[in-house]
C-alpha cells in the first residue's frame, strides 16, 4: 500500500479543524497509554497538565513540542497521525522497528494548554512563550527547559503554524516553511545549524513531490529569547516547522498531511536519497515573503465616482462554540501589485461582498 493511500484511510480522524486542546487529545492519550510511555511534564500557569509522550528505546534522542503557541494546532494533528502510523501493523514494519530501536522520541503535543483552550498564541498571562527562552518567567517555559535539560536531546523539533500572509517569490503560498535558527547575531553556520539544515534539505526533497514550489525558508534573524535560537546556541540542532496555507484548506487538514510526510522523511521511514544531501541546498529554499492575503477584490468601484480600487481582506480567526470562524476584515496594503489573494473573486461579485463588510 502506498503511503498516500494509507494516510487517506488511516489519519487520526478524531482530531479535526483548527481548535485542538487537551480535551481533544485526552481520549487518544488514554488509547496509547499501554503502548507509549505517557507522563506529565508539569503544569501550566492555570494548573493544566502538560503531557509528555515517549516512544522508542534508541540512543539518538529527539525532542519535539507543539502548540507552544496555543492556536497553532496543525503539527499536533500530524503528531497523532504519526502515532497511528507507528502503531499500524501492516506498513513499513522494518522502518518502524528500526526507528524505535535507534531513537528515543519525546513529544510534548500541547506545551501551552491554557492558550490552546482560549485559542490564543500567548499563554494565560499573555506571554509569548517563544520570547521567554532567557527569562523563563512562565511555568510552561520552565517545563520545556527542564525536559530539555534532563533528556539532553540530539535534535529538537519546534512545531508551529504560520499565518496565511506568507508566500514565495514564485507567486505560490508558503504551505510549509522551515528554519534552521541562528545561534548568534552573525548567523554563523555552526555544526548544529548544519545538521538541522541537512535535515530540512532532506525533508524538502520529499515535500517537493507533493507541493512543488510551496516550501519556504523562515527568516533567520537571531533572537536569543526564541527557544529555537537558544537551543541552537546550546549546540543542539533545532528545526522550526511552520505549517502554512494550502489552496482553500483553512482547517489545515491537507497541510497536516504534508507535516506528517515531513516526519516520515525526517525519521527515514520513507525512502530518502541520504547520500545526496548537501546542507548548502538549504539556502536554495526560497525565503518566506509576506505577499499573500486571504481575499482580494480587484478593480472594485467603491462609490459613484469612476475610480476603481483594490480591496484587501484578511480573515480574523475567532473561537465560537468550540470551532474557529473566519471573519473577513478589510485592511489596506500599499503595494497591491505584489500581493496575491488566496481567493480573488471577479469584480462583479466583489461589489456585493464589500457592501456587507464595512470597515470599523
Ligand atoms: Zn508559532
Amino acid at each position: 500500500m502506498k503511503i498516500e493511500t494509507w494516510y487517506q484511510h488511516n489519519f487520526e480522524s478524531q482530531l479535526e479543524g483548527r481548535y485542538i486542546s487537551l480535551k481533544h487529545i485526552k481520549p487518544l492519550l488514554e488509547k496509547y497509554q499501554d503502548i507509549f510511555s505517557i507522563s506529565s511534564a508539569g503544569t501550566s500557569e492555570l494548573g493544566n497538565d502538560i503531557p509528555k509522550i515517549t516512544l522508542g528505546k534508541g540512543s539518538n534522542k529527539i525532542l519535539a513540542w507543539s502548540q507552544m503557541h496555543g492556536n497553532e494546532t496543525t503539527c499536533t494533528k500530524a503528531i497523532f497521525d504519526f502515532f497511528k502510523f507507528i502503531t499500524n501493523n501492516e506498513l513499513f514494519k522494518d522502518e518502524i522497528s528500526h526507528f524505535l530501536k535507534n531513537n528515543t522520541l519525546v513529544i510534548i503535543p500541547i506545551l501551552n494548554p491554557d492558550g490552546a483552550i482560549a485559542y490564543t498564541r500567548e499563554n494565560a498571562n499573555g506571554i509569548d512563550l517563544n520570547r521567554d527562552a532567557i527569562d523563563l518567567s512562565q511555568k510552561e517555559s520552565v517545563v520545556l527547559r527542564n525536559v530539555f535539560n534532563e533528556f539532553q536531546p540530539h535534535l529538537c523539533l519546534n512545531l508551529h503554524d504560520q499565518r496565511t500572509i506568507y508566500g514565495l517569490d514564485n507567486g505560490l503560498p508558503a504551505t510549509v516553511s522551515f528554519l534552521s535558527p541562528a545561534a548568534d547575531k552573525n548567523r554563523s553556520v555552526n555544526n548544529s545549524r548544519i545538521e538541522s539544515m541537512k535535515q530540512i534539505v532532506k525533508i524538502n526533497k520529499i515535500l517537493q513531490q507533493y507541493i512543488p514550489g510551496q516550501v519556504g525558508r523562515y527568516d533567520d534573524t537571531y533572537n536569543e529569547n526564541c527557544v529555537g535560537d537558544s537551543f541552537q546556541k546550546n549546540e543542539v540542532p533545532t528545526i522550526l516547522f511552520e505549517a502554512g496555507h494550502y489552496k482553500t484548506d483553512y482547517k489545515r487538514e491537507t497541510t497536516r498531511k504534508f507535516i506528517f510526510y515531513s516526519f516520515l522523511s525526517l525519521f527515514d521511514m520513507i525512502p530518502n536519497d541520504k547520500e545526496d544531501i548537501d546542507y548548502e541546498d538549504y539556502f536554495l529554499i526560497p525565503k518566506n515573503k509576506t505577499n499573500y492575503r486571504d481575499l482580494i477584490l480587484r478593480d472594485v468601484k467603491l462609490d459613484q465616482s469612476s475610480n476603481h480600487a483594490t480591496v484587501v481582506m484578511q480573515y480574523e480567526e475567532r473561537l465560537i462554540n468550540g470551532a474557529i470562524d473566519f471573519i473577513p476584515v478589510v485592511e489596506t496594503v500599499d503595494d497591491i501589485d505584489d500581493i496575491y489573494g488566496h481567493y480573488e473573486p471577479d469584480p462583479a461579485a466583489s461589489q456585493f461582498l464589500l457592501n456587507s463588510q464595512k470597515k470599523k
